[in-house]
């Protein structure tokens, strides 16, 4: 079997996205671009052209809100109507990135109600405290096979995340790597 990266890109979409998906172009890899409900209600172009180019377009809530302790209605806020949203956008996708990485039981079930479910991340690339570009080329190069990586198009210094993918990929394609959406999105 091939060896295979995730790469996920969370906050977006935002103006700075472009120059992300013209470097994932280049190198033919596919990501899940998880998406907050407010940008894409700024960023209508941006967000279909994600997924014209085979991307996936999905869930990270409506305003980057803490799932956890959320009532009914926050809940219906923060996922639905960024579903509703997407669904618009033409992504029918069920996946879940909670912000910050924040969810416990009584999130899991509030997804699963939905037909929703989550996707965390086990590779930090730390690209959103800006640490440079060879520091975020390290975190991609010293990926496994099956790792899921975190990344962003959304926030300020979304070019140290576009200088580190081009040179990062290239090499992790001749190691023999396919860069390919998380299954089940
Ligand atoms: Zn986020």
């Amino acid at each position: 079997m091939g060896k295979v990266i995730y790469l996920t890109f969370d906050d977006g979409p935002s103006r700075e996205t472009v120059q992300i998906l013209e470097v994932l172009s280049t190198y033919d890899a596919k990501a899940v671009f998880f998406a907050v409900g407010q940008n894409l209600a700024q960023q209508g172009d941006v967000a279909r052209r994600i997924v014209a180019e085979g991307h996936v377009l999905a869930n990270h809530t409506w305003n980057h809100a803490d799932l956890t302790g959320l009532d009914d209605a926050g809940f219906d806020r923060e996922l639905d109507e960024t579903a509703a949203l997407l669904a618009r956008l033409g992504s029918h996708s069920t996946c879940v990135r909670p912000p910050y990485g924040s969810t416990d039981d009584g999130v899991e079930r509030e997804l699963v109600e939905r037909g929703m479910h989550q996707v965390m991340w086990n590779v930090d690339t730390e690209d959103w405290t800006k640490p440079g570009v060879d520091h975020i080329v390290d975190r991609l190069l010293g990926v496994d096979s099956g790792d899921v990586i975190l990344m962003h198009d959304g926030g300020t210094g979304r070019k140290q995340t576009a200088e580190a993918l081009r040179e990062a990929l290239p090499e992790l394609a001749e190691r023999g790597y396919a860069f390919e959406v998380v299954p089940g999105c």
